[in-house]
C-alpha cells in the first residue's frame, strides 16, 4: 500500500465512524504511525508502507472509532506552544486554559513563588515557568498518576518545578505571590450530556466539580488567604456560566476582582487580590 491509499483508506474509517473531524485526526495518525510530513502525503504519496505501520494505523483508527480522543492516541497536545504528553489519567489542555495562562503571566515576575492546584498534565503551571524566568512553581494534584504526567512534561520542557501529590491545600505549607488553578468545574449531571470522547474518557476526578459544579471554587477560595502573601493573587479558571458565582465566592476574601473572556468569548478566567 502506499502512503496515500492508506490515508484515503483513514479518512473513510473515520468519516464512515461519523467522527467530528476524520480528515485531520485521520492525518495526525498518519503522521504519528508513519512519521512522514505534509510534503510527503503530497510529493511522495506513492511511497510504499510497511506492513507493521499499516497494522499499527488500523488498530488506532479503531480505537479512535471507540470515541478515544486522537491526543490519547498519539499521546500529545499542543499548549502555549509546547507540546505535553498526556495519558487517560489527565485531563488533555484544553485552547481555552490558555486565556488563564496568558492572564496569569501579565502579573507573574521573577521571584515570585507560585503554587499550581490540580496541575493535571502540568500544562498550566509548565507553561507559566517556560515563559517567565526564576519562578519558583509548585503543582499539587490529588492523583499520583497524574503527577507522573506532570513530571514527564518537566524533563522534557527541562523546568525545575516541586510537584506534590495534595488534595487541594493538604499537604501546602509555603505561602505563594500567586495561586491558579483550572479545578474541575462541571455540575456531575451535566458530564452524561458531554460528547463520547470527555465522558467515557477523559478522568471524571478532573471534570466533576460536584453538584453544582462550584465544590473547588468554594474550597479554593475559602483556604487561599493562609496561602498567598499579602496582596497576592488568585487566578481560577471557570466555566462559561460561573463568573458571577466564582466572584461572589471570592468577594469575601479579594478585592479587585476581574472576569476575562475566552476566544470565543465566553466568561473563562476571574481572578482578584487578596484583601489587605
Ligand atoms: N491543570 C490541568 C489543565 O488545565 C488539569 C485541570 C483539571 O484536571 N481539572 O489542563
Amino acid at each position: 500500500m502506499t502512503l496515500l491509499e492508506l490515508y484515503k483508506s483513514g479518512k473513510e474509517v473515520l468519516r464512515t465512524a461519523q467522527i467530528e473531524e476524520w480528515e485531520l485526526d485521520a492525518w495526525y495518525l498518519l503522521e504519528h504511525v508513519t512519521s512522514c510530513t505534509r510534503n510527503d502525503l503530497f510529493l511522495h504519496s506513492d511511497r510504499r508502507v510497511e506492513n507493521s505501520e499499516e497494522t499499527r494505523y488500523h488498530e488506532l483508527l479503531r480505537k479512535r472509532c471507540s470515541r478515544i480522543p486522537l491526543q490519547y492516541l498519539t499521546g500529545t497536545q499542543e499548549f502555549m506552544g509546547y507540546s505535553f504528553y498526556v495519558n487517560e489519567q489527565v485531563l488533555i489542555p484544553r485552547q481555552d486554559t490558555e486565556t488563564l495562562v496568558e492572564e496569569a503571566v501579565k502579573y507573574i515576575h521573577p521571584g515570585m513563588e507560585i503554587l499550581d492546584l490540580c496541575t493535571g498534565s502540568g500544562c498550566i503551571l509548565l507553561s507559566i515557568l517556560k515563559l517567565v524566568q526564576n519562578v519558583k512553581g509548585t503543582g499539587a494534584d490529588v492523583s499520583g498518576p497524574a503527577l507522573q504526567v506532570a513530571e514527564q512534561n518537566r524533563i522534557c520542557l527541562g523546568v525545575r518545578a516541586e510537584l506534590l501529590q495534595s488534595d487541594l491545600f493538604d499537604q501546602i505549607k509555603g505561602t505563594y505571590d500567586c495561586i491558579i488553578s483550572n479545578p474541575p468545574y462541571i455540575p456531575s449531571r451535566v458530564i452524561d450530556t458531554l460528547m463520547e470522547e470527555v465522558r467515557e474518557h477523559e478522568p471524571r476526578l478532573a471534570l466533576d466539580g460536584r453538584e453544582d459544579g462550584l465544590y473547588y471554587y468554594r474550597e479554593i477560595t475559602e483556604q487561599s488567604p493562609v496561602h498567598l502573601k499579602p496582596g497576592g493573587r488568585l487566578f481560577l479558571e471557570i466555566g462559561y456560566d460561573q463568573a458571577d458565582a466564582v466572584t461572589e465566592l471570592m468577594e469575601k476574601s479579594f478585592t479587585d476582582i476581574s472576569v476575562k473572556k475566552d476566544l470565543s468569548g465566553h466568561d473563562r478566567v476571574v481572578y482578584g487580590s487578596l484583601k489587605t
